[in-house]
């Protein structure tokens, strides 16, 4: 990959994240030409992501096997702890999830993207967005060397959460209060590990607003973490570490041999994502699961649409936002329904208590959750899933237990 020094396109796309690639990928597949800008040097680094994906979802997106070298452990099992040390298993019948080297899940999508015939611009930052007349009409890029104009007839921002070209162009930004901030770590000589287990770790003395993870590998090595929704995440990874009854057993003299910071938002999709010769996706959309944080899958399915929209509109010689609006449309129909579920959920467990959280798990054992879920195999759509499981009596009194346990937690 190479500087270029173009000075038009028909469509830049800014952040070489998954999210810019794949949409790169589909923009180039449907003919239109396409550039990305990426402030990195290179795609994929540095890397702030656990990569935890449900296999499901890649097969659909023609995405899974993937090669050699990018998924590190898949996963048919979660263990989900209170702070109290309470333990839920969920067994599912078949690997559901598989732990991906970010960095060379990026560079690949980067890569098809590019044989696909998309350009990528690396160590280029976008430092605005050309307006003109009410169009988003190209962007001034900022390199090592140069600053450079570029037009285009539509931009699709994927640059990520920071979301700073988004607030240029006046659609409501990321909610401040649905941020959480994560400690990201590569741990060495973690004990105890389970390889065929995600770890999960609840609660308000360790990870408030959101949970603690230990996603392990066959090495004996772990991507361990944990996000919270304030204080600082390093002091509370080192409490998880060394006084949670569970943890501190896998964790309390496991050697961190490499550690980053990164934000996740959880509030939800955004309510408008396009305008005028504009589209966001991803996580400066906030599409983003509330419950897991995980963004990935939805900012691939709506990498898609975006490209199909955007190509569509280019085509027509008209990327007005009444045509753009079928984006928004689309990713609607696609996962409305469960970001609204999720995001319930989350605000349901953050609401709480951490004797509440024990007492939860205990009870979900007891009812036979793991059962009703043993045979689930798609973890995105938790909306559809939950609607899915309901009909199961176990599911039905589980369901009636967190009724009564939320509105005992909201009055
Ligand atoms: C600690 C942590 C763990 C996570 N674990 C998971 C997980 O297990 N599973 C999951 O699905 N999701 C997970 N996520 C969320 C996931 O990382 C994001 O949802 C995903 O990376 C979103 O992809 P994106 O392409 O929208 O944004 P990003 O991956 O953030 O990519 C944005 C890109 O844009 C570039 N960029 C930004 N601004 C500019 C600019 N002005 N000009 C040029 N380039 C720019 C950036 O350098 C970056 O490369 C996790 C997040 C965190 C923080």
């Amino acid at each position: 990959m190479t500087t270029n020094k173009l000075q038009s396109t028909d469509a830049i796309v800014v952040g070489g994240g998954p999210v810019g690639s794949y949409t790169a990928l589909n923009l180039s597949k449907l003919g239109v030409r396409t550039t990305v800008f990426e402030e990195h040097p290179q795609i994929g680094l540095p890397s702030h992501c656990a990569g935890h994906i449900s296999i499901h979802s890649l097969k659909a997106m023609g995405l899974y096997p993937l090669p050699a070298g990018i998924i590190e452990n898949n996963f048919s099992t979660a263990n989900f702890y209170s702070p109290a040390g309470s333990k839920f298993s969920l067994h599912l019948s078949c690997p559901v999830t598989t732990a991906l080297n970010r960095a060379r899940f990026d560079q690949y999508l980067a890569k098809l993207a590019e044989e696909a015939g998309a350009e990528f611009v690396l160590g280029s930052r976008v430092q605005s967005l050309i307006i003109k007349e009410g169009y988003v009409k190209g962007v001034n890029a900022i390199n090592s060397d140069s600053n450079q104009q570029i037009n285009s007839k539509i931009v699709i921002d994927t640059e990520g959460i920071s979301s700073r070209l988004l607030r240029q162009t006046g659609l409501t930004p990321l909610k401040p209060s649905g941020i959480v901030y994560a400690i990201e770590t590569e741990m060495e000589k973690v004990e105890n590990l389970d390889l065929d287990a995600v770890e999960v770790y609840f609660g308000k003395s360790y990870a408030p607003g959101f949970y603690g993870w230990v996603i392990p590998r066959p090495d004996g090595s772990a991507k361990v973490g944990l996000a919270t929704n304030h204080g600082n995440p390093r002091q509370y990874l080192n409490r998880l570490m060394t006084k949670h009854p569970v943890a501190s057993k896998q964790l309390a003299k496991a050697k961190i041999t490499s550690i980053g910071y990164h934000a996740i938002t959880l509030a939800g999709p955004i309510p408008q994502s396009y305008m005028n010769g504009f589209l966001a996706a991803g996580d400066c959309a906030s599409q983003v699961k509330s419950t897991t944080g995980g963004g990935v899958i939805f900012g691939l399915k709506a990498a898609k649409e975006a490209a199909e929209v955007a190509s569509k509109a280019l085509k027509a010689g008209d990327v007005s936002s009444r045509v753009l609006s079928e984006y928004q449309k689309r990713c609607e129909s696609l996962f409305k329904f469960d970001t609204k579920v999720m995001l319930k959920l989350r605000q349901f467990v953050d609401s709480l208590s951490d004797e509440r959280l024990d007492e939860m798990l205990r009870i979900c054992g007891k009812l036979g959750v793991a059962d009703a879920l043993r045979d689930v195999n798609e973890i995105d759509f938790q909306g559809k899933m939950l609607l899915n499981a309901a009909t199961k009596p176990a599911m039905i009194a589980a369901l009636g237990y967190f009724s009564l346990l939320y509105l005992s937690a909201n009055p």
